[in-house]
């Protein structure tokens, strides 16, 4: 049965182009997108890759789509071994603070929960499967107990990322997970027991899975050989969405995924957020530097996800008097609905919110335009509040008015007043302020009270130390 082409399109990078979206199934949507690797705190450019994911799915509900969103934990994975071996304790030990803080972060910037958050290590019997099957069909090769992907049979290779693997000497394997661009080799897909690293019993042997492996797996698993949306930052893909292209293609003989969706990257100085390149900071980082969990969710999901965008000092506080303007808007449509006296209905008015809507929808349509989207809205807001300051207005217009922000907010996510703030981050903040004021050094003391005062976190001074509460 044809269905009718949604308004929407998207910027596929498999074909470079804009195309309208149409999912598999009418009417459904099945998106697998590459979640943290929790070997650490997340930074901020990671959330920006989860914040466009949450966007997105966001978008395609308020289009009417029903979404089966998965997200993987990758709880195995080199780094996770090594960490973890260091500090002697098991991987599954060593993950467990990283994935509560995750989830803690994701409540703090507002992100909807996806459907499923499979972890790797619950996958391995899916993994041995894939790999079985390749390896039965002349995909792989064996070398020292790993079992690699041989590249060279599998002729698409390249399609997404242009990476060909023309040239490559012959043979030529990588066991990392994570390679330099444009070196296109084999990649491992079982990785042989190492001294002193967790493993696991399979019919390859005692070993572990590589990282590209627990995708295909993971996304198979829940939404079957085709999905409809894959997503993730820029740098995943190559080799991270390329390899898993490889294996589920050559497993399945049928088209992996229809829409591939990536983000570019969040910049520092205009170089990449990178945990290697220590120019990172978390969510934490940037709450205990005053900024509020709500701006920087806008200023992140109201950039293009196809633009890099500049974290800066500046950047954040211009995205918070953007999302103060938006939630002074929604406080004058509280007040209207609950004010005493009632106005008359304006027609300029109906005229404003309906332009909003049709723009908002057409830009969002329009391969997730949310900058101009946003335009639309905040022109809408300058009309609107124009109106208000001319004469009263009825209190079901301006009903009418607040239920078409909220749909809107359905979307960006940002009406939200209170911080969300971590207690365990008050503690420290207190802490710090006891700290100061026992040296004497009571500006810093009260910047800090300042701050927990902005936070909407009330301090109070006992006998028997300091004790806070929520406003
Ligand atoms: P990782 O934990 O490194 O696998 O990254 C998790 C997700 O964050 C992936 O989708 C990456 O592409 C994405 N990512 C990492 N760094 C950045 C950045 N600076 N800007 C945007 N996305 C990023
Ligand atoms: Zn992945």
């Amino acid at each position: 049965m044809s269905q009718p082409v949604s308004a929407i399109h998207f910027h596929n990078t498999e074909s470079n182009r804009k195309e309208p979206f149409q999912p598999l199934e009418p009417g459904k949507v099945r998106m697998y997108t590459c979640g943290p690797t929790v070997y650490n705190y997340a930074h901020i450019g990671n959330y920006r890759a989860y914040l466009f994911e949450d966007l997105l799915r966001r978008y395609l509900k308020y289009r009417g789509f029903q979404v089966n969103h998965i997200m993987n934990i990758t709880d195995v994975e080199d780094k996770i071994i090594r960490e973890s071996g260091a500090k002697n304790v098991s991987i599954f030990e060593y993950v467990k603070p990283f994935i509560q803080a995750f989830f803690e972060d994701l409540d703090v910037l507002n992100v909807e929960r996806a459907e499923h958050y499979p972890h790797a290590t619950d996958f391995i019997p899916q993994m041995t499967e894939i790999i079985r099957v390749l390896r039965d069909k002349g995909y792989t090769y064996e070398r020292n107990g790993s079992i690699y992907f041989k590249i060279s049979q599998f002729e698409k290779y390249g399609r997404l990322s242009g990476v060909k693997p023309d040239g490559v000497m012959s043979g030529a394997r990588v066991d990392s997970d994570e390679y330099e661009k444009e070196d296109a080799r084999d990649f491992v897909l079982w990785k042989a027991r190492k001294e002193g690293e967790h493993f696991w019993t399979t019919e390859f042997g005692e070993g572990r899975p590589g990282w590209h492996i627990e995708c295909s797996a993971m996304s198979m698993h829940y939404l079957g050989e085709q999905l409809d949306i894959h997503c993730g930052g820029e740098d995943n893909i190559f080799p991270h969405h390329e390899n898993e292209i490889a294996q589920s293609e050559a497993m399945t003989g049928k088209p992996f995924v229809r829409y591939w969706l990536h983000c570019r990257h969040l910049l520092v100085n205009g170089e990449k957020m990178s945990k290697s390149k220590g120019n990172f900071f978390t969510l934490r980082d940037l709450l205990v530097q005053g900024h509020h969990p709500m701006a920087i969710r806008y200023f992140i999901v109201a950039s293009h996800y196809r633009s890099p965008i500049n974290l800066s000092e500046e950047a954040l506080k211009g995205a918070h008097s953007a999302w103060s303007r938006i939630m002074d808007f929604r406080n004058r449509m509280k007040e209207t609905i609950e004010g005493g006296e009632n106005g008359v209905f304006s027609q300029p008015l109906e005229a404003e919110l309906q332009t909003c809507m049709n723009r908002f929808e057409e830009r969002m349509d329009d391969d997730l335009d949310s900058p101009r989207a946003a335009a639309a809205v905040f022109d809408f807001i300058r009309e609107a509040n124009k109106i208000f300051d001319d004469a009263p207005i009825a209190k079901e217009q301006a009903q009418k008015v607040l239920e078409a922000m909220n749909r809107i907010d359905s979307v960006f996510g940002v009406a939200r007043e209170d911080e969300a703030v971590l207690n365990e981050d008050i503690d420290r903040m207190i802490q710090e302020r006891q700290e100061a004021r026992k040296r004497k050094d009571f500006a810093a003391a009260d910047a800090i009270r300042d701050r927990l005062t902005g936070m909407g976190i009330i301090l109070e001074d006992t006998r028997e130390g300091v004790r806070w509460k929520r406003r």
